[in-house]
């Protein structure tokens, strides 16, 4: 009997105890296509022995040292590294060990700017139902995720929530694609007017949604009109790219394919690539700035930020990324699985949505094409996708539930950027039997 606490307690799981490149194995000698990286996080596959080779160095060298007293050699590399990639503005990094502590960070330092700016009124947050930034209590307030939120609300500070970028289920019937991005974006600005402009510090989003809606971009214009929308009303624009950055959709940053610089970013799952837990907000020289200029510090701190063990992994994972051209192979892999899996689940009648960017790939379930009209939640059909897939060797991160209203089941696949044809015929074999299976009942 386990006496670890399951997120599902009756689940059994397999225990993993190998991985190499795309796959892994379980204790009773089972293979399964890695096709999700975790929830997007094994970017370069597993193994790595670059990344072990890295690993083991630095646990020679030094494992830990506090930095309240040091800063280390892979943290400082990596953060030269880090903004040297980063959007236009962006000058420094902070560095922490996950998701939800960089969106929580993020918050911080949007709420600190303005206070020493000599705003501090400045203290509400905007941000999108069908969103997830993480399950801290700043960043479930921020998220839009209902099903994880409902019985936390009383603990959580208020978020105010306008609709996502979201084609296929909020695009009216015969608009078009940029004439809906302006619509979408036309609900933040009528919410920063609604709230009173000067008591709002930020507006959150993911570029590309990842775990609550299954790999949903925005659409062309959109976060350029909010980017907009932020300049003109002082707003701080937050962009999580925890689940879709780091090369996830094809570029270093998802932002950068809708042509937008944020204030903030955060970064989590592909900068370790799932070797050491890692996570970071890169800020704009203007925060960095009225930090610098005013109290000389920001007011945050966990033991282990700026980790050496989780730097140095991150620096290698990153560095074999680059070395190795695996962005080429994003686009080149990310544009053949989409086609495989639109010739072989594109007409399918439970298959509503296909969509994504890179190898960051959604599939919307439903059971009505017709209509869109969303399985009932009750019968779990992305838990019997993940199950069905699960015992063909396929591992594939599923969502589910109900998210403000609209119920929906999602399967993402974000295989690691390592894969070849080969792996994405298999991954799209697979996943069309276990979809087959089931949804053969419907
Ligand atoms: N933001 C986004 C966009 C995420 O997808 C996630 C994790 N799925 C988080 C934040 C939280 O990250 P973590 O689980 O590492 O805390």
């Amino acid at each position: 009997m386990t006496h670890i606490l399951h997120r599902q307690i009756h689940a059994s799981l397999p225990v993993a105890t190998a991985g190499r490149g795309v796959e892994l194995f379980d204790a009773d000698g089972r293979s399964y296509i890695d096709a999700s990286g975790g929830a997007a996080v094994s970017c370069l596959g597993h193994g790595h022995p670059d990344v072990i080779a890295a690993l083991h160095r630095q646990a020679d060298r030094l494992a830990y040292a506090h930095t309240g007293f040091f800063t280390s050699e892979p943290a400082e590399a990596l953060a030269d590294r880090l903004v040297a990639g980063a959007p236009e503005g962006i000058s420094h990094v902070y560095f922490v060990s996950g998701g939800s502590e960089a969106v929580e960070a993020s918050l911080k330092m949007a709420r600190q700017y303005f206070v020493e700016k000599g705003e501090s009124g400045r203290r509400n947050i905007v941000a999108r139902r069908q969103s997830y930034h993480g399950n801290t209590l700043g960043a479930l307030a921020a998220g839009g995720n209902e099903m994880r939120r409902t019985q936390f609300r009383p603990l959580l500070v208020e978020t105010h929530h306008i609709d996502p970028c979201y084609a296929y289920r909020y695009r009216r019937e015969g608009e078009g694609e940029r004439e809906y991005g302006q619509r979408a974006a036309q609900a933040l600005e009528d919410k920063l007017l609604e709230l009173g402009p000067d008591t709002v510090m930020a507006f959150m989003a993911e570029p590309v949604v990842g775990a609550t809606a299954g790999a949903v971009p925005a659409v062309p214009g959109y976060l350029k009109r909010v980017r907009e929308i932020c300049d003109r009303y002082g707003v701080l624009l937050i962009l999580d790219e925890v689940m879709c950055g780091m090369g996830r959709t094809g570029t270093l940053h998802a932002c950068e394919q809708d042509g937008v610089a944020p204030d903030l970013m955060t970064i989590a799952k592909g900068l370790g690539g799932g070797y050491q837990p890692i996570g970071a907000v890169l800020l704009s020289r203007q925060i960095f700035d009225t930090f610098a200029n005013g109290s000389g510090m920001f007011q945050h701190g966990h033991t282990y930020i700026g980790h050496p063990m989780a730097c140095a992994a991150a620096l290698a994972v990153q560095e074999v990324i680059e070395r190795d051209d695996l962005l080429a192979n994003v686009r080149t892999m990310g544009a053949l699985l989409r086609t495989r899996l639109d010739e072989r689940l594109g007409q399918h009648a439970h298959v509503g949505d296909i969509r994504g960017r890179g190898l960051f790939i959604g599939l919307e379930m439903v059971a009505d094409r017709t209509d869109k009209t969303p399985f009932d939640p009750k019968l779990k059909v992305h838990a019997r996708i993940k199950k069905a897939a699960m015992e063909r060797g396929l591992a594939v991160y599923p969502a589910g539930g109900t998210v403000d209203g609209v119920e929906g089941d999602h399967v993402l696949v974000a295989p690691p950027f390592i894969v070849n044809e080969h792996d994405v015929d298999q991954i799209v074999d697979r996943l069309a039997g276990a979809i087959d299976t089931a949804t053969k009942d419907f």
